[in-house]
């Protein structure tokens, strides 16, 4: 039995319009509109595509959304993918004062406020059956809130704003994904609502560590830029790591045995948690063929989400290769893979050695030990070391 890994926080997306000056919002009391039409219904295909849409108070106040999908075809294809017709609303709170009135309450599909712990029993109060409300500690902590989630089985998180709720989660580092639509005017107005304006936290995505653009698509008259945020939390080991190393090591276990090769393990997955691919060295009797090298190889290196995924594999990957035209350090960086999580570094036996690790790093990649998985990971090959 394969061990399965506890649940990761979910993959977070913020999805914004603003102008060509910054601004998402004019100070007149209606909502701007900043969206051309083809820019809306990709909005809402987007959100299709996720499990929860969060907005802050501030947002719900001001527009009263109702947070649905709107297409009825892109509902139903949701049902007929085993998915909820509604995504989980999710409202983050900073205190209390969210009428009962308010359209979202009174829409289709759960909802879930989260707020610090002293405000939380007047919310309930306030909101009676009409949202579950969950504290998040003494402060509103973005952290806390995606953990709620993530037990709530949320992988997938739509942030629609606004911009302080943008801020909050950019400067903690837990953006994996933002999509940033640009209409083409200005507002002008010094006071207008920004994207994510300054909070007097700093932006872990600054100028020193800039971010990697994923896409820039002309729509209508806007243009979409997709820009992978890489979260500060990315060189820390969490709990879903060692599970999905452990998955890696019992696939280097179904390697068939050698005397001249180590018996490795591999998984790709997806930033929501998703498994993308995996392999094991001499996999389908291929004696050659090593195990990120397999995995790689089961993958369409167009799939977007390997911008963001994370590579498992239970010995570091090799730097040199006399079989094959490139070693696996070099096949993940041509897939664009910016993580990688490793268990056991190659001992001098067969390559004297092995510059995985640098290779990756000057490529730009993540490299992240489990030391606490090395041993498990080296007794599957304790007949060669
Ligand atoms: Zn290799």
């Amino acid at each position: 039995m394969t061990p399965e890994p506890p649940p990761t926080r979910p993959f977070v997306l913020i999805s914004a319009a603003m102008s060509v000056d910054g601004h998402i919002d004019d100070t007149s009391p209606e909502r701007l509109l900043l969206s051309c039409a083809e820019d809306f219904d990709r909005v809402d295909a987007l959100r299709a595509e996720c499990d929860a849409i969060l907005v802050g108070a501030g947002t719900l106040r001001a527009d009263d959304p109702r947070l649905e999908v709107r297409g009825a075809a892109r509902r139903e294809a949701r049902v007929a993918r085993g998915l909820p017709e509604h995504l989980l609303k999710v409202v983050l709170a900073g205190h209390g004062g969210l009428s009962a009135e308010l359209r979202l309450w009174h829409s289709g599909g759960p909802k879930l406020v989260l707020a610090p712990d002293a405000a939380v029993p007047g919310l309930r109060a306030e909101l009676g059956a009409l949202a579950e409300v969950v504290g998040t500690g003494v402060e509103l902590d973005p952290a806390r809130a995606l953990d709620a989630l993530a037990a709530r089985g949320v992988r997938r998180l739509m942030v629609e704003g606004g911009g302080a709720i943008q801020s909050l989660f950019l400067t903690a580092g837990l953006v994996d994904e933002i999509q940033l639509a640009v209409a083409p005017f200005f507002v002008g107005e010094a006071a207008a609502p920004r994207f994510a304006p300054a909070v007097g936290k700093p932006f872990p995505q600054d100028a020193a560590h800039r971010m990697t653009l994923l896409g820039a698509e002309p729509l209508g008259d806007m243009v979409v830029l997709r820009y992978a945020a890489r979260r500060a939390d990315a060189s820390r080991v969490t709990a879903a790591d060692l599970g999905w190393m452990r998955v890696a090591i019992d696939l280097s276990r179904q390697c068939p045995p050698s005397e001249s090769a180590y018996s490795v393990g591999a998984v790709v997955v997806a930033a929501d948690g998703t498994e993308i691919a995996r392999g094991f060295s001499r996999e389908s009797g291929d004696d050659k063929v090593h195990a990120e090298e397999s995995a790689l190889g089961k993958i369409d290196l167009a799939d977007p989400r390997l911008r963001t995924a994370t590579i498992y594999s239970t010995l570091e990957p090799c730097s040199v290769r006399a079989s094959r035209p490139s070693p696996c350090a070099e096949l993940i960086r041509s897939a664009g893979i910016g993580r990688v999580v490793l268990a056991w570094r190659e001992p001098a036996l067969f390559v004297a050695d092995c510059q995985g690790v640098e290779l990756l790093e000057q490529s730009g990649a993540t490299v992240v030990e489990t030391p606490t998985l090395a041993e498990e990971a080296r007794a599957v090959n304790a007949h060669l070391v």
